[in-house]
């Protein structure tokens, strides 16, 4: 009997969806030894998720690869909402902007899932220099946890155990769904080029054979059907619904005025439908299926659902401009619950992320937002933690900030459903319809969380701010809290435990506006950000030079330095009355003998030629003349903000204390 062969990598990753892929992506960017595997044969190619929030974008933008995204998107700027009139006509009722205005530098744009994971099929190619791929056609068939190495966070402590299979062809093909000439979701006509040589899939000549794969962690990136979920024994918590949407990605021939515009149309009697515009003249429509209803099970039948039935239905809805089409390039039907997962860790070894730990509705466009941003969340401190250089007790903070996401996620999805699937109220005594200027307020308002922007971390030992976690209701041991706290009103806009917003700012060099955020890549490093005030003032260059002798004293913060921790600065003097080598002590801008002095570390609020001024410091909530110090974690997430001096200096040496290893 020949032997399993068997290996060990650092992390393993489960799935290779939006979740999956940005797990992977961290680990490339802090240089992991990770292994990401999939039971697909190939990526997807159209359909699915095509939604991106402002917050996604900004987290793109921080790896680098935004503009591939936002070059090739639609653009979604208007929100168009149609219902009925007095005659029972549809009509334009209102228009608001499609995101809230002035949040972020982007808004939100559209654009297939397949795009996505293609993008990040190729940063992680370059940043792993091609040594974390994809492995398809693999899927996993046993988990062991070792209970005893699962507490042993030492280098050679690899207390989980995967078997993989590695599958045949067939076997890693998904079927199509039933009553339907266009495929769903693996559609393959419309292939991207450099889509192309992912169809071709290698064969490792390894079909039909079993490894074992012994790892440190484990992210579990399976989807709505988790397979590691199911391992864990942990369940999703939450309601069927009985809701059945059908979604069709057509180029549509119509008459209707706002066939480019989101939508949201509200018939008098033929129920709702939301048109979403997307890239290459395609339409979303999703539509909520009244006629196809659960059985005693809860289940529908979905073969009796298919694209003719689709279009019928919002032909009725859009009635009486009149909808068809030729081309298809992709629908779906599905009914999902609204639920979120009891646990997203076990024992801080094994993590589920995206879909496994929360399903919803599409409507909103959260799904993949979400599954990625959980991702995002939990990535870089799995790389640092691998890496030695923070407290394995960091990783708690996962469930923590996440899981209240996932609640909140929920809870808008239940409202805005309700909303959205009502019949419209005839007038205002109608109390079983829906107000359309409830509606409304519903849209305005949810968008600040749709647009990704509202996540609020509380207290725990990444975010100092008073309060503790275990009142906020997430269960976090109090206990894991980090001891400093920090001072809010130094920066009454930049708050503890949100993404650091953005300004315009100068490069002090070379006089070049960078949005602030854009400095803050996604690189696995903390940025200490000195909003170091105006430093041609006597006394604020004392406290400026008081800050930076301290940190250059520090034994504990010194070897971070530049390694782990970034510093960025930020001053409010005049550009031109300041000298980069003259006003900043070195550490700002250090000078290394083969590249020079660092040009790229030291911005001002100032002026522009060509693109205004920004006021950043305002914008900020920061003093003008004393500044002050502020810590960014390697997600832009904000962890500390104290005062610029040797005082502060000694609480953000405190601040790192609570999560560095030494
Ligand atoms: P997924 O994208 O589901 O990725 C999971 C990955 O894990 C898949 O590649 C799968 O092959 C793999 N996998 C699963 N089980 C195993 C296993 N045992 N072993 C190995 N690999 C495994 N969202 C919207 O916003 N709008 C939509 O219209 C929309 N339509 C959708 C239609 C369909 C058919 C599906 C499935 C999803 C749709 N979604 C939609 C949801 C959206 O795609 C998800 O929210 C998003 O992709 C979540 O990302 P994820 O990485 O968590 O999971």
């Amino acid at each position: 009997v020949s032997e399993i062969p068997e290996s060990k990598c650092d992390v393993l990753i489960i799935g290779a969806g939006p979740a999956g892929l940005m797990t992977a992506t961290w680990m490339a960017r802090c240089g992991i030894n990770a292994r990401i595997v999939d039971k697909r044969n190939t990526k997807i190619f159209s359909g699915q998720a095509d939604g991106l929030q402002m917050r996604s974008l900004e987290i793109f933008d921080s790896f680098g690869f935004c503009d591939r995204a936002w070059k090739e998107a639609n653009h979604m700027i208007e929100m168009c909402m149609w219902n009925p009139g007095p005659d029972g006509v549809i009509r334009r009722s209102d228009r608001v902007s499609d995101v809230p205005v002035g949040l972020s530098r982007f808004t939100q744009i559209v654009l297939h899932q397949g795009r996505i994971e293609r993008f990040f099929l190729d940063h992680i190619k370059k940043y792993s220099k091609d040594l974390i791929k994809v492995e398809r056609a693999v899927l996993p068939d046993s988990l062991e946890i070792d209970e005893k190495l699962a507490g042993d966070h030492s280098p050679t402590s690899y207390p989980i155990k995967v078997t993989l299979r590695h599958l045949t062809e067939e076997e890693a093909t998904p079927a199509q769904s039933n009553g339907s000439s266009v495929s769903d979701g693996l559609f393959r006509s419309n292939l991207a080029d450099d889509d192309t040589d992912d169809l071709i899939r290698k064969s490792q000549g390894k079909e039909g054979t079993m490894e074992i794969v012994r790892a440190k962690y484990m992210v579990g990136c399976d989807g709505a059907h988790s397979w590691t979920r199911r391992q864990l024994g942990f369940q999703l918590e939450g309601e069927p619904t009985d809701f059945i949407w059908g979604v069709l990605d057509v180029i549509p021939i119509t008459d209707f005025p706002d066939i480019r515009m989101r939508c949201a149309v509200h018939s008098a009697e033929s129920g709702s439908l939301m048109v979403i515009p997307r890239e290459n003249k395609l339409v979303r429509l999703y539509i909520q299926l009244t006629e196809v209803k659960p059985d005693t099970s809860g289940r529908a039948d979905r073969s009796r659902i298919n694209p003719e039935m689709i279009i019928k239905a919002a032909q009725k809805i859009l009635s009486p401009y009149k909808l068809t089409y030729e081309h298809c390039d992709w629908w779906t039907a599905y009914q999902i619950g609204q639920r979120v997962g009891t646990n997203f860790d076990y024992r801080s070894r094994v993590f589920l992320a995206g879909d496994a730990v929360h399903t919803h509705s599409p409507k909103a466009g959260q799904g993949m937002n979400v599954s990625m941003q959980d991702a995002f969340n939990l990535g870089w401190k799995l790389g640092l933690v691998v890496k030695g250089i923070a407290r394995p007790s960091i990783l708690k903070t996962y469930q923590s900030e996440r899981r209240r996401i996932a609640q909140d996620l929920i809870d808008f999805d239940h409202k805005f459903s309700r909303l959205f699937s009502g019949k419209p109220a005839k007038d205002l005594l109608d109390e079983t319809g829906v107000s359309m200027a409830e509606f409304k307020e519903a849209f305005v308002k949810g968008n600040m969380f749709a647009s990704g922007l509202s996540v609020d971390y509380g207290a725990s030992m990444l975010v100092a701010k008073a309060g503790d976690a275990a009142e906020q209701g997430d269960g976090t041991d109090v206990s894991s809290k980090n001891e400093v706290i920090s001072k809010q009103d130094l920066a009454t806009n930049i708050k503890i435990g949100m993404r650091l917003p953005s300004f315009k700012v100068l490069n002090q060099a070379d006089a070049r506006p960078w949005h602030f955020q854009e400095r803050l890549k996604s690189d696995g490093r903390f940025r200490l950000i000195l909003f170091a005030g105006n430093v041609l003032s006597p006394t604020q260059k004392k406290r400026l030079d008081a800050f930076c002798s301290t940190l250059d004293a520090s034994r504990f913060l010194k070897p971070h330095l530049y390694k782990d921790i970034d510093i960025l600065t930020c001053h409010s003097a005049k550009r031109t009355d300041t000298e980069l080598l003259r006003d900043f002590p070195d550490i700002l801008h250090p000078f290394d003998v083969r590249t020079g002095w660092d040009y790229d570390s030291v911005y001002v609020d100032d002026v522009s030629y060509h693109e205004g001024y920004s006021d950043a410091y305002r914008g900020y909530g920061v003093d003008k003349e004393t500044g002050c110090v502020v810590i960014a974690r390697p997600d832009q997430y904000v962890g500390f903000i104290g005062e610029l001096s040797g005082e502060g200096m000694r609480e953000v040496e405190g601040y790192f204390r609570g999560i560095f290893v030494g």
